[in-house]
């Protein structure tokens, strides 16, 4: 057991995920930062996973081989006196949603730039979502060994794309193959980059930082005093980096490097591991118990790390590809407490009684079995569909946390199973997948169809696959007349109204919510008008 007091453990963890537009470099990121971090040996591990992710097919063998899906899994390794727990997110923008319910359980963002290209379109979205849940971010940008856009270039597109302070931690000397270094802004040290030998496989040790006025050996020609005249110009222009500013969201440290190379990455991991910040108290409801009669109005409870009670959430659900089991293994975000192997908790929504006997620590390498576990930690727990995205459970089984989002779907389409007299089975598979937030799922309040709603068509795929592999089922998917879908929400009276005049277009979504299905952009913002008293939202917190 831990010497440590709960609050001690819980303030040296550090739950944190990384953003990028696919290709900025993040698989390559993660391994490096791993291996900075001493919990892998040799490059490599975290590669073949990524290349795999890249095509569906080979992506879909990767989850068999390793009998558990990859996706948007927990990387967890111990470095300096601090936990870190590295949150994987699909990169593929088809399993964006995933992406989304990941960053519910993170308290800080690493956001990966390509130093050639600056933000693009996924890095925005994903940094929206950071900022809707107010996570601090942090920037690396990468590539430094390929021609990097003018730094300055790059910081301004921060500024004014991302209206956010970039502050330098480090500024780059050159890039691509007269990539020399970097220099720590206000401090006058250097960090020389050494080149890879050619026909070496191993990258060389980039060395450590020096006085800036002592490095003179690592520049050409005007190089250095090019250096030092935009560090003036950096120090004198940019905002000196603080903590509170960069807590709350408005300023974020911008460090550099090549993830390729292993250069920047000690820098980096020094300052999630010193900034990024400890986990956060959320806020909850304290519920009566299920069984309650006359129940009183839950009761508003912020949830301290420190808090005795373990408590927390299920961001993810991931299903064991063995077609012979029907485990699930709930991901399972801690907010509080201190947890130890064998623990009961209980599932808030439901009252069930869960022992975890067996949950997993996700460690880069391997898997283990988790002996304790504390506020900002991700332990897997393994069950048969008890748990779902978005449950709460605690030991008391009485706090509730927020749900997690669920996204307007972009594409909606008919599923229908070949063999009719599967029917029955097709409803369950597709509740399954839906409780496990791989599609949504809406069925029209006339008629037997089922509308099957997805952020992506990568999603779709993956859905036929497993409900083939895992079900039986052999389904078709067809085009649906409705490009939209909306929750609505208001006064009882307001919504009979509503649903009364497009009884054709309303469904219930998997928890029973009312849903309208419009057949175009167009018809959502006519509806809109036509009922100023109704609201129709594109995300809805789940649980
Ligand atoms: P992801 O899609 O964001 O996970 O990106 P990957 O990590 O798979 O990288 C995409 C491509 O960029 C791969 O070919 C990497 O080898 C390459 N790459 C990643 N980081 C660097 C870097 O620092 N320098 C260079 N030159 N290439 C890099």
């Amino acid at each position: 057991m831990s010497k440590l007091s709960l609050s001690e453990e819980a303030s040296r963890r550090r739950t944190f995920a990384i953003i990028a537009h696919p290709d900025a470099g993040k698989t390559t990121l993660t391994e490096h930062i791993l291996l900075a971090g001493g919990a892998i040996r040799a490059a490599g591990a975290v590669r073949a996973r990524g290349e795999n992710r890249r095509a569906r097919s080979d992506w879909m063998k990767i989850e068999k081989e390793r009998g558990i899906s990859v996706t948007a899994s927990v990387m967890t390794f111990e470095h300096d006196g601090k936990m870190f727990n590295l949150l994987d997110t699909p990169g593929h923008e088809d399993f964006s949603e995933d992406t989304y319910r990941t960053l519910t359980a993170a308290d800080c963002a690493i956001m990966v730039l390509d130093a050639a290209k600056g933000i693009e379109p996924q890095t925005l979205k994903l940094f929206e979502v950071c900022r809707l849940r107010d996570i601090p971010i942090i920037t690396f940008i990468n590539k430094l060994d390929r021609e990097a856009q003018d730094p300055m270039a790059l910081l301004d597109e921060i500024a004014s794309r991302l209206a956010l302070d970039p502050s330098p931690i480090w500024w780059p000397a050159e890039s691509g193959n007269r990539l020399r270094g970097m220099a720590e802004v206000g401090a006058g040290r250097f960090q020389p980059y050494v080149k890879k030998p050619a026909g070496s496989d191993e990258d060389p040790d980039h060395g450590d930082p020096l006085p800036l006025d002592q490095a003179a050996s690592f520049f050409e020609g005007r190089e250095q005093a090019d250096l030092a005249d935009a560090l003036e110009l950096v120090e004198a222009g940019y905002k000196p980096f603080d903590r509170q500013a960069f807590l709350e969201g408005h300023m974020t440290p911008v460090l550099w490097g090549s993830a390729l190379r292993h250069f920047g990455i000690e820098q980096l991991l020094k300052a999630i591991g010193d900034w990024a910040p400890p986990p956060k108290v959320m806020p909850a409801k304290k519920e009566a118990p299920p069984e309650t009669r006359n129940a009183p109005a839950p009761e508003a409870l912020s949830v301290e790390p420190g808090r005795d009670e373990v408590t927390g959430f299920v961001f993810k659900v991931q299903a064991n590809m063995d077609p012979n089991h029907r485990d699930r293994i709930a991901m399972f975000r801690m907010a509080s407490g201190a947890f130890k192997r064998g623990m009961k908790l209980k599932v808030q929504n439901t009252g069930k009684q869960l022992s975890v006997n067996a949950p997993i620590m996700f460690f880069a390498s391997d898997r283990e079995l988790a002996e304790e576990a504390y506020a900002g930690d991700v332990i897997g727990i393994p069950n048969h569909g008890v748990l779902r995205v978005g449950d709460s459970l605690s030991e008391s089984g009485l706090i509730r946390f927020a749900g997690l989002p669920n996204f307007a779907p972009e594409i909606l389409q008919r599923v229908r199973v070949k063999d009719p007299l599967k029917a029955k089975h097709l409803k369950k598979a597709l509740e399954g997948l839906a409780e496990e937030g791989v599609t949504q799922l809406f069925r029209p309040e006339l008629g037997s169809d089922f509308i099957v709603g997805a952020v992506g068509q990568l999603q779709f795929e993956v859905m036929a696959d497993r409900l083939g592999e895992e079900y039986g089922l052999d389904v078709v998917f067809e085009p649906s007349p409705y490009a939209e879908a909306r929750w609505i929400d208001g006064d009882k009276a307001d919504l009979e109204d509503f649903a009364g005049k497009y009884r054709p277009q309303m469904a219930v979504d998997i928890d029973q919510n009312p849903v309208f299905l419009a057949k175009s952009s167009w018809e959502t913002g006519y509806v809109a008008e036509r009922f100023p008293k109704v609201r129709f939202t594109k995300t809805r917190e789940r649980g």
